[in-house]
């Protein structure tokens, strides 16, 4: 670096651009392609010589793009900077693909960039680090450690060109030599695209860029201007609704739906209605939460060119007492206009029961319980007198630490996996935790019902559950959530959704039970919630559709 190298010895170290980028490529293609390599490994399709043939295939073909891309950019002042990026981002790619089996795609980007600190935690690891020294440090180190015979520019402009020019001929030629095994195992595979590093982070990491920049500005456009509360007739009370938020509840592990473990014991013995086919409308918080309390549903909500004011703001425009009660990481922009709260952790050394609930700065679902006598004592007494909304945001079934969501005298299945690298955990401990988690919401609602009925005689109390998405715990090697919602397996959006009306609220609404218990297994979506909510709070306003109100066909009277 200092002073002039001997032109001889220098002369002999320096490498022609298009080795360092071939080499580069193939390391790319091989090693930081392992998870995609151990999946196709594993498809009963792909056995013997003709799968052989075909990964080798694809991993020219993914070494070739990679050399095209390169070969664009090499540059003197590009080619190392490109080098380091694709590999780092190659190297985070396969850890997290790798680990949990998630695939790295614009949703999850979103999903790390808005994940606060607690999680970050939970998601980093010594195992992180390794992988990104092996895969990306050690190589980069050999890159940034040789010299480079860069020509002058014209014959350097003519290397680039060529060199991104083969490899863009030789995807075209090896694409059409095994074209029809990579079709028929793209289409039925639809995930596996998203294995293929680097190209899906980077291409994500753009779409990311290019989302945020197309992102709806300005203020939420108003909705709800007309809303107004239904005057209380003879024998109503103000209608008291507890909303309760989940967190990555699977529909298909709570036994109200048919689960063959007992996760709710408590809502069992309370006649609480469970409607067993509800979709989410994304399969991460981020985008669910927006969304759920959108009146727009998923497809309009997607497409918006502008942001909308809430179901929590209309019903702050009716009149009603709206507050928000936080345990997670936010409400991701729902609750910006409306009262917002979380519960309160005790001062370090506090003393048992209150102490217990908040281990390592994080509180367990059942803090959002405490003081709600002082909570909705503090609304504004007219708005109370129109009615109250109360929502529960909880932390659920957040991983991958499912044990850190129950307390211990409260699980159920053991033992329990605690490791957050949760394939190293056999199924049977992951499935224990992960249940322990769904229980523990059961105990959570019990409770919270218990509350509820506390209120009667001086509200109309009822409660509403659904979860924002679902959990993939190990099928097909997936773990977590957040694969794109187009190939999303079931398990990441089949959500549970529980209603508790006690008999005053049914009659007080003119509610047919009989009728709602009809309806348990029609299929239904968030898009559904806006409109119930609105119809449980007895609020009208134009946005309101009742055939998108699960309530709405048992009016009776
Ligand atoms: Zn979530």
């Amino acid at each position: 670096m200092s002073g002039q190298p001997e032109p001889a010895r220098a002369e002999g170290r320096r490498r022609r651009p298009a080795v360092v980028v071939g080499l580069v490529s193939l390391w790319l293609a091989g090693p930081a392609n392992l998870p995609l390599w151990r999946a196709l490994d594993a498809l009963p399709e792909l056995d013997g010589p003709r799968g052989v043939v075909f990964m080798l295939a694809l991993g020219l073909m993914i070494a070739a793009v990679v050399a095209a891309l390169l070969s664009a950019l090499a540059w003197r002042s590009t080619l190392k900077p490109a080098i380091g990026l694709l590999l780092v981002s190659a190297a985070i790619g396969a850890h997290f693909m790798g680990t949990y089996g998630i695939v790295i795609d614009p949703t999850m980007i979103v999903n790390v960039m808005s994940t606060d600190a607690r999680e970050t935690r939970d998601l980093l690891s010594l195992r992180l680090l390794l992988t990104v020294v092996l895969l990306a440090a050690l190589p980069l180190w050999w890159v940034l450690r040789t010299p480079l015979a860069h020509g002058r520019w014209p014959a350097n402009a003519l290397n680039n060109a060529g060199g991104a020019m083969l490899g863009l001929i030789t995807v075209v030629v090896v694409g059409l030599v095994v074209y029809k095994d990579l079709s028929s195992t793209m289409r039925n595979h639809k995930t596996l695209r998203y294995l293929v590093n680097p190209l899906s982070s980077v291409y994500s990491l753009g779409r990311f860029a290019y989302a945020q920049d197309r992102r709806p500005a300005g203020p939420p456009q108003a909705i709800g201007q007309d809303a107004r509360t239904i005057p209380l007739l003879s024998g109503q009370h103000p209608p008291l609704l507890m909303l309760v938020v989940g967190e990555t509840a699977r529909a298909d592990h709570f036994s109200l739906n048919g689960y063959a473990r007992d996760t709710n014991p408590g809502l069992r013995g309370l006649e609480a209605l469970s409607f067993k086919q509800v979709s989410s409308c994304g399969t991460n918080t981020a985008i669910s939460l927006p969304c759920m309390f959108s009146h727009q549903g998923r497809k309009a909500h997607e497409d918006r060119g502008q942001d909308s004011e809430n179901l929590l703001d209309l019903l702050q425009h009716a009149g009603l007492a709206v507050l928000w009660i936080e345990n997670q990481s936010g409400c991701k922009g729902v609750c910006d206009r409306i009262p917002h709260t979380r519960p309160e952790i005790p001062a370090q050394g506090a003393t048992p029961p209150e102490g217990t609930l908040c281990p390592e700065g994080e509180c367990l679902d059942e803090t959002l319980l405490h003081g709600l006598d002082e909570r909705l004592r503090a609304l504004p007494a007219e708005r109370r007198a129109r009615g109250v909304v109360l929502v529960l945001h909880q932390m659920g079934s957040h991983g991958p630490a499912y044990a850190k969501r129950s307390p211990p005298s409260r699980k159920p299945f053991m033992p329990e996996c605690t490791s957050a690298a949760l394939p190293q955990c056999d199924s049977g401990s992951l499935l224990n935790a992960y249940d322990n988690s769904i229980a523990y919401t059961d105990h959570l609602l019990t409770r919270a019902i218990g509350w509820l009925q506390d209120q009667a005689g001086q509200y109309d109390p009822s409660l509403l559950y659904v979860s924002d998405h679902g959990e993939s715990l190990g099928e097909n090697g997936l773990y977590l959530h957040g694969v794109p919602y187009a190939v999303a397996p079931r398990t990441q959006t089949q959500v549970p959704m529980v209603a508790w009306l006690p008999a005053a609220t049914l009659a007080a609404d003119h509610l047919d039970l009989v009728c709602l218990k009809h309806r348990l297994d029609t299929p239904l979506s968030h898009d559904h919630l806006f409109h119930t909510v609105l119809g449980l709070a007895r609020v009208q306003a134009s946005e309101y559709r009742p055939e998108l109100d699960v309530m709405s066909p048992c009016h009776g009277g």
